[in-house]
């Protein structure tokens, strides 16, 4: 046994120190080292810097793995993603409505059996860790048995993770439904729990406004009032009928998102998925509130929701983050993600540079999540959760990353062309996972 827990990685290493906005070359925000070495104590970073200031430095039992051709990047953040929805990802041909109705609720029925919700976290946190996320906000069932699961299977991963019970009293099956009241007690009993247990935090989860009454949204501002730092999770304006739907339901909101800014629940902390379809005025209420947007191109594209406009939302101060919204998102990849939202932001007329898509992934989700304090760069204090991403993880990208002369291009074909194969190695804590 040794005495140090002290651990080094030398490799090439990329990370963001802030926003690099959209201009170029955003060189203050990034930090690029060609041969550099990552410095790990008690799964906490303690040094980074440049192989030839460090390697000389290091304590003589300190353990050197060494990377060549490859590239550290800090652990991947996605910001909003269903577990329960791992088994019909890539179902067929509907959009928002129909697909909740014909695909999402009979999957989510079966999360009251403990013994299935297990078997699928554990294979949903292991795909994750196989594409290099290490923190995901994540939305459970109805079923507290299925919050449970999922919080154990995290717990024995070591991850940092945030989940909540889905809080549905309304417009679904009525074995989906709980109330008020019941969405209340059941919700404070998993935050008693979980909340704050290691690295795990909860999520106060009503599914979206069409499913939950104003008075199971007031019990859920309540349970943001009496357990301050807790999430609120959600979704909002993704779909042009579920726009229409809400303001059927909620006469004397302003707007979709207004029926939230009621029932108290946009503060830091809450991440509302999508934000597809706001005015000046929601984002305006968004930025203020000190909530953030989850980004998720991939399910939008997919069930035909729109196209977010990051662009617009970074001009009015929003925080946002990346999200896969896995089962309606069709890859578990933030890489492939960081596709998606590049295509999109090309027919919105606007450029995302592959800086700017690892920021969103890491630091930036780390922001969205109010845990820049603790992931989202290799800086040191920071939890060591990083990836080691291959450059020759396909015959196609090692041929196409010959011709790429600047770690900008680099990174932009990974991103572009990279998925689970391209993730050569996980690390939690400092520890190899995957
Ligand atoms: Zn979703």
């Amino acid at each position: 046994m040794k005495s140090s827990r002290c651990k080094a990685f030398r490799s090439a290493i990329l990370h963001l120190l802030g926003d690099p906005g959209h201009d170029f070359p955003p060189q203050q925000q990034v930090e690029y080292l060609e041969d550099g070495v990552l410095v790990v104590e008690n799964g906490h970073i303690t040094q980074i810097g440049s192989a030839d200031s460090l390697l000389g430095q290091l304590p003589a039992d300190c353990e050197l793995e060494t990377f060549p051709d490859q590239l550290i990047i800090p652990g991947l953040i996605d910001t909003h993603i269903h577990y329960p929805q791992t088994d019909m990802i890539a179902a067929y041909g509907e959009q928002l409505l129909e697909w909740l109705e014909t695909y999402t609720f009979p999957t989510e029925k079966q999360f009251s059996d403990s013994a299935l919700a297990r078997e699928v976290a554990d294979f949903f946190l292991d795909e994750l860790l196989r594409n290099g996320t290490t923190t995901a906000l994540v939305f459970g069932t109805v079923h507290p048995a299925s919050v449970e699961a999922f919080f154990s299977a995290a717990e024995a991963r070591k991850l940092r993770m945030i989940a909540g019970k889905v809080m549905m009293d309304r417009n679904c099956p009525s074995d989906l439904q709980d109330t008020p009241e019941s969405s209340y007690q059941e919700s404070k009993a998993l935050i008693e729990k979980w909340h704050k247990r290691g690295r795990l935090l909860y999520a106060v989860t009503p599914r979206f406004a069409p499913t939950s009454s104003p008075e199971q949204l007031t019990k859920a501002g309540q349970l943001l009032r009496e357990y301050p730092d807790t999430y609120l999770h959600t979704h909002v304006a993704e779909n042009p009928a579920e726009v229409a739907w809400v303001r059927e339901l909620f006469p004397t909101s302003r707007s979709y998102l207004d029926v939230y800014q009621q029932h108290g629940l946009l503060q830091p902390r809450s991440v509302l998925a999508h934000c597809l379809h706001l005015d000046d005025t929601d984002k305006q209420c968004m930025a203020e509130s000190g909530a953030a947007a989850a980004f998720c191109p991939s399910s939008n594209l997919f069930i035909g929701s729109g196209l977010f406009d990051l662009h617009a939302a970074k001009t009015w101060g929003m925080r946002v983050g990346l999200g896969t919204d896995v089962g309606a998102g069709t890859s578990f990849s933030l890489l492939q993600t960081f596709a998606d939202a590049y295509k999109t932001m090309q027919l919105l007329g606007n450029k995302l540079s592959p800086y700017q898509g690892l920021y969103l992934a890491t630091l930036g989700g780390a922001e969205a999540l109010y845990l820049d304090d603790k992931i989202g760069n290799l800086v040191p204090g920071k939890e060591a959760d990083f990836v080691v991403l291959n450059f020759r993880g396909t015959p196609l990208l090692e041929r196409r990353l010959q011709h790429c002369h600047s770690i900008h291009d680099k990174l932009f074909a990974l991103m572009m062309l990279g998925d689970d194969r391209s993730v050569a190695a996980t690390y939690i804590l400092g520890e190899r996972c995957k």
